[in-house]
């Protein structure tokens, strides 16, 4: 049986189906598979497009019966012109490869998996007879929400209500979001930062009266947020799908190991990653980068999570996160799966808002990961001088991660060749990214036709003509009012 567990281990184990439609664990935990994963076979992967790899790699976490399901699903996701052909393109800037994943419908790398997630999220509902209606809870941090948007946007069956931080997003971020259509769709600035939105969707699944609701309503909740299992396993296939790129091209042979370099703010990217690698694919170390927000950094030096610190919006608004979902499932993975342990660490950063885990815990991690971050003027500084050497742009959240891989270098002698996943089209930020190349600050749009003259940079096509948009959601709470706000949107 291919069954989920919850990472705090108070909760029955579920099949694949249920996992998704759940999105939580029903103790608070996350969902994790509990069975062996199979060993990627490299040399018949290498033959195959990126829906047939998908199909491939997801089939594997799916009861057997489900696969032709899973292959229709990621040709609907992949291969009907959401995404280029390549899906994945693997770019070369200096002496890094860079794994772009930004050609979906939002230009940034959370459509990887939601563009995915509602035809899994449709299918479980269907294999579990399931007739009442799900609504999708998401917070972002700013691309999750879009993508959840674009992706349940009139989906049978389904609502979705977005919870964004009215500050904390970048300027396309939101016009993106508030300008979406949809017959189904409820976008919702809140006062105040990522984190107060994310908790207070987490405490909706354990709301007594939002179940009562729900319960009088016939609907119940559901999430979009990589706290479902459902948005880590797409993720899965573009390392699969990067590392055999660079195989087919010679640029490596099949076996030889590689890092990648991953901007992570709640970490659900990079585990997609070591998921893989525990899968068999050949990687010596992940390269874990955050902005100014250093959580993660600290964390995977000194074993430590400690939440009680200040938090900093930064030009790298989608990493500006203090507490870090999937680090739970990371946890819990190296504390041998150990669930009360994970769960009474997790109970120490509800109470107390810090952690820490025993050296052995954090010797093993080590082993496998190494952190590091950098400041806004840094990642400026990087933008230029990755532009100015090698004619690429990256974005903000993506120049975390080149900048701290260049360091990482120079002070370690790791010359194992290194992929570093880009997580957004410069476009989405582009008064940081056009001020870094030129030293001029622009308004966005201007900002935009700048860019893309002196770099020649094509503006992604879902981002041309966004300015001209009608605004259609202009609802903004406190964050205390979010429980209040779900449990009428599920009355109506
Ligand atoms: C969400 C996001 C990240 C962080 O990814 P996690 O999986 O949360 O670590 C980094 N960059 C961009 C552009 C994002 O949208």
């Amino acid at each position: 049986m291919k069954n989920y567990v919850s990472t705090r281990n108070q909760q029955e184990p579920v099949g694949f189906y249920k996992a998704i439609v759940q999105g939580i664990g029903n103790d608070g935990g996350l969902l994790v598979p509990d069975f062996e994963l199979p060993k990627l076979d490299l040399s018949s992967l290498i033959r195959l497009d990126y829906v047939s790899l998908a199909t491939e790699i997801v089939s594997t976490f799916v009861p057997e019966e489900g696969r032709s399901l899973i292959a229709q699903a990621c040709l609907n996701a992949y291969g009907k012109g959401l995404f280029p052909k390549e899906v994945v393109p693997v770019k070369k800037a200096g002496d890094a490869w860079i794994a772009e994943l930004f050609h979906g419908q939002t230009a940034a790398f959370k459509d990887m998996a939601l563009s995915l997630l509602p035809h899994l999220m449709t299918l479980s509902l269907k294999q579990l007879g399931e007739d009442r209606k799900v609504i999708i809870l998401a917070a972002t941090s700013g691309d999750t929400g879009k993508a959840a948007l674009e992706g349940f946007k009139d989906v049978e069956g389904t609502g979705i209500i977005v919870f964004y931080p009215t500050d904390g997003v970048s300027a396309i971020q939101k016009q993106q979001m508030v300008s979406q259509e949809g017959k189904n769709v409820k976008v919702v600035g809140i006062k105040g930062n990522f984190d107060d939105a994310q908790r207070a969707v987490k405490a909706a699944f354990a709301d007594p009266q939002i179940a009562q609701a729900c319960n009088e309503s016939g609907v119940f909740l559901s999430s979009a947020n990589s706290i479902n299992i459902g948005r880590l396993i797409p993720q899965i296939v573009y390392y699969i799908s990067s590392y055999l790129e660079l195989a087919r091209r010679g640029d490596i042979a099949l076996g030889d190991k590689i890092n990648f370099c991953v901007p992570s703010g709640n970490f659900g990217n990079c585990l997609a990653g070591w998921i893989a690698k525990q899968m068999g694919l050949p990687v010596e170390r992940f390269l874990v980068a955050s902005n100014k927000n250093n959580i993660l950094t600290d964390f995977f030096q000194t074993g430590r999570y400690d939440a009680n610190r200040e938090f900093f919006k930064t030009n790298a608004p989608a990493m500006d996160i203090l507490v870090s979902s999937n680090l739970e499932r990371l946890v819990w993975y190296m504390t041998g799966r150990d669930g009360d342990k994970t769960r009474s660490y997790m109970e120490g950063l509800k109470n107390n808002g810090v952690y820490e885990i025993e050296p052995e815990v954090l010797a093993r991690i080590k082993e496998e990961f190494t952190a590091g971050y950098l400041t806004e003027e840094q990642v400026l500084e990087t933008i230029k001088d990755c532009y100015d050497k090698t004619g690429y742009v990256l974005d903000t959240h993506t120049a975390c991660g080149y900048g701290f891989l260049e360091r990482y270098r120079r002070e370690s002698s790791d010359k194992t060749p290194t992929i570093v996943v880009s997580t957004a089209s410069p476009y989405k930020f582009p008064e940081s990214v056009h001020g870094a190349v030129s030293g001029e600050v622009l308004d966005v749009y201007t900002a935009i036709d700048r860019l893309t003259a002196l770099t020649g940079v094509p503006v992604p096509g879902p981002l041309c003509g966004i300015k001209e948009r009608p605004v259609l959601h202009t609802t903004v709470i406190d964050r205390s009012e979010i429980p209040a706000f779900i449990k009428d949107a599920v009355r109506k």
